[in-house]
């Protein structure tokens, strides 16, 4: 059996029926395989948030009742390692069940000619002349073939297509390694005396990348936390997180957990009649580790560069889908791939110096206070005041002073906000033709490096 779509996308997740949705709303023949059943796929997750703007700037119908919205919240709560600081800012989320969500965005796709094959497993490429021009599936044991135009991988944290690409076809074939990762174990509870005061979520813990976020229902929350290197460490460091907050008692009722990227994306997200998203292509906002919203920012970008693409076209050369790397590279990727290098310098404050960060320079955040009526959507909008600056730098010297601080780890935030700068202003001048890719990626690896050799200090 031999099937032809124009665009063939492997992964039913948010990433490839996001995808599939614009694009098949954009006149191409879509057709997206996924290894699960339809009634098993998203799964692996109950509960998921989104910044709401961003849902909103998605163009998907954002759920408005139970059960697909479980609940939109206005505020959360920053807290110190000790619990004695807590800061509430203004932030606003949707936080909706996966699962459910999952099946309204297939009905959307369905609703505009999206193809679905579930329980269908990729198996390989097929090549013609060097170049992708369809894949190998499995469906209940018989080997099916799809010719496409393009073959887009949205399989997820495997990323089973990218990492299967010949060496030479211009992609990284990395996989994601136990430091590429962060772990995040879950757990729902609920309240013991639901009646009596208890936290209300959504609140996350400066250190640990611990959090207590909503869940079903008042009575409810869930706590999680994030970690790179290993389940057992992430759920050790959860347990102590737990512990100390010392909140009113409560039961567990359901435990999850799962693997989400934390590394830059490959340098190039495309090539010959291939394009690659989502986790599969470790997309993901650095300081929430959203990954939902941040590829769907990507996905927004590519009916953009097919649209001038003359359609009945065969191939989609890498130079034709190069735009999409330069669009993206030079906007979001830019941003996060800041974030990304100056966050991991936070990594090495132990809690004691978080305690005293937090209770200093508590006034920096008040531009967020819920009670802040102006808006400030972005860093570009939160300038430092000369009087801010000043009270920064008196506060660190005291710190440093009464060894509240460490000298090193201050040196080594100032040495990553110059090397992200410098990262940023790299991705910014992305290559316009992929003539010039190499050797703006010797660049950018010897900047890579350089991060990886400041971290290991
Ligand atoms: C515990 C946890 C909490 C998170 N919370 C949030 C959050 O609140 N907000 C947020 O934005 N992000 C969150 N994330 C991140 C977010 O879940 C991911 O970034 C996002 O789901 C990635 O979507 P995706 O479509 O790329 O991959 P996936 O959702 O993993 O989808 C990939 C799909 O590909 C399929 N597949 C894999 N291999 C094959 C194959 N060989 N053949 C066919 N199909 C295949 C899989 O079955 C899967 O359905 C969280 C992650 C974790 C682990």
């Amino acid at each position: 059996m031999e099937k032809s779509y124009n665009i063939l996308i492997v992964g039913a997740g948010t990433a490839g029926v996001y995808l599939g949705w614009l694009l098949s709303k954009q006149g191409y023949s879509v057709l997206i395989i996924e290894r699960d059943s339809q009634k098993n796929v998203g799964h692996r997750l109950e509960l998921i948030h989104f910044e709401t703007e961003q849902l909103k700037e998605s163009g998907v119908p954002i759920p408005n009742k139970a059960p697909v919205l479980v609940t939109q919240i206005e505020e959360a709560t920053l807290i110190s390692p000790d619990n004695n600081v807590s800061i509430k800012y203004r932030d606003f989320q949707t936080v909706v069940r996966l699962p459910l969500f999952l099946q309204q965005i297939f009905v959307l796709a369905e609703s505009t000619g999206v193809n679905f094959n579930f329980a269908c497993k990729f198996e390989e490429l097929i090549f013609e002349n060097n170049k992708i021009v369809g894949i190998k599936a499995i469906k209940e044991n018989r080997e099916i073939i799809y010719k496409s135009n393009i073959v887009v991988d949205a399989s997820g944290t495997t990323a089973v297509i990218r990492t299967s690409l010949p060496p030479n076809y211009g992609i990284e074939t990395w996989k994601l390694g136990s430091n590429d990762v962060m772990f995040v174990p879950i757990r729902y509870f609920k309240w013991k005396y639901p009646d009596q005061p208890h936290p209300y979520p959504m609140i996350n813990c400066v250190s640990d990348i611990a959090f207590l976020n909503p869940s079903f229902s008042k009575e409810q929350g869930v706590f999680g936390v994030g970690q790179l290197g290993s389940f057992e460490k992430a759920n050790n460091i959860l347990d102590s997180f737990i512990e100390r907050m010392n909140w009113p008692p409560f039961e567990i009722i359901k435990k999850e957990q799962g693997r989400t990227p934390y590394r830059r994306p490959p340098f190039s997200l495309v090539s010959d009649n291939f394009i690659c998203i989502g986790d599969a292509a470790a997309i993901t906002q650095p300081f929430s580790g959203h990954g939902v919203t941040a590829t769907w920012y990507l996905c927004r970008i590519i009916p953009k560069i097919l649209q001038k693409i003359p359609k009945g076209e065969e191939n989609f050369k890498k130079t034709d889908l190069w735009e999409i790397n330069v669009r993206y590279f030079t906007t979001q990727g830019a941003d996060y791939a800041f974030l990304f290098t100056l966050l991991s310098g936070f990594f090495d404050f132990t809690d004691k110096e978080l305690n005293y960060l937090f209770k200093n320079l508590e006034f920096l955040l008040k531009p967020f206070s819920p009670s802040n009526s102006a808006e400030i959507d972005n860093q570009e909008q939160f300038h430092l005041k000369i009087s801010d600056i000043i009270k920064i730098i008196y506060f660190v010297l005291k710190g440093i002073i009464l060894i509240k601080l460490k000298m090193k780890n201050l040196i080594k935030i100032l040495k990553l906000k110059k090397l992200a700068g410098k990262i940023k202003k790299h991705y910014i001048k992305y290559p316009k033709n992929p003539a010039d890719f190499t050797n703006w990626v010797k660049k950018a690896q010897f900047l890579w490096y350089q991060k990886e050799k400041m971290n290991s200090k």
